[in-house]
C-alpha cells in the first residue's frame, strides 16, 4: 500500500486516489509516494507486452487503490484508438555525430505534443477517483495555456463524464496552429476562450479564480489539470519502461544494460518521470536535463543554486520556457527530505532563490546532468540531423540532441533522446532552420516542410485550417469569474 504524502510534510498523508482528486497538498507541496521503497519492483514485469501492459504494470504500483481491474479499464480507456503509431511512443534510431542515438517520439497522441501522454490518462483517473471517493458534483476543469497544453487537455477532457473544460488563452499570444487547434475542438463539454492580455494575466486570472470560487457553483467545483497532479506525472514513467523494451527487441542493448535518457525540460515532469522509472529499478544510466537559455536548472544541476531571479527569454522551444520548475520539488522530498524541501521552497518564494547542500548537491549529480543549448544551436540541429539522415526533429527535440552532443555521457549501452513535439506543431521555426523562407501563414509554413521533407503531417494536424471554428470568445480578464459561473451552470 502506498502513502502519498506532501514534499512539504509528511503529516499530510493521502491514498492515490485522493492525491490525483485534490492536485496539490494543502500546504502547498506536491504529493509524493512516501518511500521510493514502496515503488521497486522486477523491471522485467513492466517491459513485457505492448505499451499498454506495460502502463498496466506501472499503474498498479502507483495508483493501488483503485484496484488492478480498475487501473486496467483505465489504461485501456486511455489509450486504446487514440494514438496514431501502434507503439504510443515508438523509438527510431539516428545517426548522431559520432554513432547512433534513439530518439523516442512522444508525439503521436491526438494534439501532436507529447503532453498527450499524460492528458488521455489524467481525466480517466479523476473521473474514477471521483466516484470511489463518493464525490458526487462534476467536476470543471479551469486552464490557462501559453499553447501547448491547452489543446492536449481539451483533447483529454473532451466528453469524459463528469468533466468539462475551460482553457483561457492570450489573444493574438499562440501561434496559429495552436489557436486552431483550440477553437475548432468539438466535444461537448469543452470551451476555450481569448482572454485580452498576456499568458501571465491568463494564469493570474485562473489563480484568481480559485480563490474567489472556493465552493461548488450549481453541483460543479472547479479544479486543475497542470503538471504538479500526480495523475499526470505516473503516465509518463511508462514510455522509459517502453522504450526500454523497443531496445531490446530491436537487440541494441542486452538485458541489464544501462540507458542514458536525454530530456528536453520545462517543469521537470517528464524527467522527474525517469526517475522514477529508475528507482522503480529499470536500468537508466544518466538522466540528461536539457534546458534551452533559460538555464536556470542547468545552474543549479552544476552549482546547487537555485535561482529564478534573472531574464526571462522567448525562445523557439516555448513549452520549456520556464524559469520556476515546479517538479523539481518531489525530486528535492526525495534528496533533501521534507524539512529542508519546506525551506528551500519558503526560501524561492520569498527570496527568490535557494542552495542545496554538497552532499544533496552530488547525489543529485550522481543521476542528472544539466546541459543547455540556445536557438540557433537547436536550429542547426534540426539542420545537421535532417541533412544526415533525413529525420525532422521540433525545436523542442533539437534543443536536446544540441544537449547530448555537448554532454559528457556515462558508458551507457545506448542513448535515448526524448521528443516531445511533431515538427508540424512549429512549422515556422523548423522551416527557418533548415534554411529556407517563412511563407507569411502557419498553414503556408506546413505545406512548404512537407514539400521539402516528405515527412507526413500528423493527422491531427493536417485538418485543422478547414475545421470550422466552434469556440470564438474573446473576454477581459476581469469578466473570466462571470464567464465560468455561465459556463457551470450549463
Ligand atoms: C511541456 C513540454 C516540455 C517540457 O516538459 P516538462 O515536463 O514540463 O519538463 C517539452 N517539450 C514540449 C513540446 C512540451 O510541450
Amino acid at each position: 500500500m502506498i502513502d502519498y504524502v506532501s514534499t512539504r510534510d509528511t503529516g499530510i498523508r493521502v491514498r492515490s486516489g485522493k492525491a490525483v482528486l485534490d492536485g496539490q497538498a494543502s500546504d502547498g507541496g506536491l504529493y509524493v509516494p512516501q518511500s521510493l521503497d514502496d515503488i521497486r519492483t522486477d523491471y522485467h514485469d513492466a517491459i513485457k507486452g505492448g505499451f499498454r501492459d506495460m502502463a498496466k504494470a506501472v499503474w498498479k504500483v502507483f495508483f493501488d487503490d483503485y484496484g488492478a481491474d480498475k487501473t486496467d479499464e483505465l489504461v485501456e480507456k486511455s489509450y486504446r484508438d487514440k494514438f496514431a503509431a501502434p507503439e504510443i511512443t515508438p523509438l527510431a534510431k539516428v545517426r548522431a555525430s559520432s554513432g547512433d542515438a534513439y530518439v523516442l517520439e512522444l508525439y503521436h497522441g491526438p494534439t501532436s505534443a507529447f503532453k498527450d501522454v499524460a492528458l488521455s490518462a489524467l481525466p480517466n483517473l479523476l473521473s474514477a477517483s471521483r466516484e470511489m471517493n463518493g464525490f458526487t458534483d462534476d467536476i470543471m476543469i479551469l486552464t490557462a495555456t501559453s499553447g501547448d497544453t491547452g489543446s492536449a487537455a481539451i483533447a483529454g477532457f473532451s466528453d469524459v463524464p463528469g468533466t468539462g473544460i475551460i482553457v483561457f488563452y492570450p489573444y493574438g499570444g499562440v501561434s496559429d496552429t495552436q489557436r486552431l487547434q483550440m477553437v475548432t475542438a468539438a466535444g461537448s463539454n469543452v470551451t476555450a476562450c481569448a482572454i485580452r492580455g498576456n499568458f501571465d494575466d491568463a494564469q493570474t486570472g485562473v489563480k484568481k479564480l480559485f480563490r474567489e470560487i472556493p465552493h461548488p457553483v450549481s453541483g460543479v467545483s472547479l479544479s486543475s489539470a497542470n503538471s504538479i497532479n500526480i495523475g499526470r506525472l505516473v503516465p509518463q514513467i511508462v514510455y522509459y519502461f517502453s522504450a526500454y523494451a523497443q531496445l531490446l527487441e530491436k537487440g541494441a542493448i542486452k538485458d541489464g544494460d544501462k540507458v542514458d535518457f536525454i530530456v528536453p525540460t520545462g517543469n521537470f515532469g517528464d524527467i522527474m518521470a525517469g526517475y522514477f522509472a529508475l528507482m522503480m529499478g529499470l536500468p537508466v544510466g544518466k538522466l540528461v536535463c536539457a534546458s534551452n537559455k533559460n538555464d536556470v536548472l542547468t545552474e543549479f544541476l552544476n552549482t546547487g543554486h537555485y535561482n529564478r531571479k534573472r531574464e526571462f527569454w522567448k525562445t523557439t522551444s516555448p513549452s520549456m520556457d520556464i524559469l520556476v520548475s515546479s517538479n523539481l520539488e518531489r525530486l528535492l522530498y526525495y534528496v533533501c527530505g521534507p524539512e529542508h524541501t519546506l525551506s528551500y521552497m519558503k526560501q524561492l518564494e520569498e527570496c527568490g532563490e535557494y542552495s542545496v547542500t554538497s552532499s544533496e548537491l552530488d547525489e543529485i549529480k550522481s543521476i542528472f546532468e544539466g546541459v543547455c543549448a540556445d536557438d540557433s544551436e537547436g536550429a542547426a540541429a534540426i539542420k545537421s540531423v535532417f541533412e544526415r539522415d533525413h529525420y525532422l526533429m521540433d525545436t523542442h527535440t533539437s534543443i536536446a540532441w544540441a544537449c547530448m552532443e555537448k554532454a559528457g555521457l556515462s558508458d551507457a549501452a545506448a542513448t535515448v533522446v526524448l521528443s516531445t513535439a511533431s515538427p508540424y506543431k512549429f512549422s515556422a521555426a523548423v522551416l527557418e532552420a533548415l534554411g529556407e523562407e517563412l511563407t507569411g501563414s502557419d498553414e503556408g509554413n506546413m505545406k512548404r516542410v512537407r514539400e521539402i521533407t516528405g515527412v507526413p503531417v500528423p493527422a491531427g494536424l493536417a485538418g485543422i485550417f478547414e475545421k470550422p471554428v466552434v469556440h470564438d470568445g474573446v473576454i477581459d480578464t476581469a469578466d473570466m469569474k462571470a464567464y465560468v459561473i455561465e459556463k457551470c451552470s450549463e
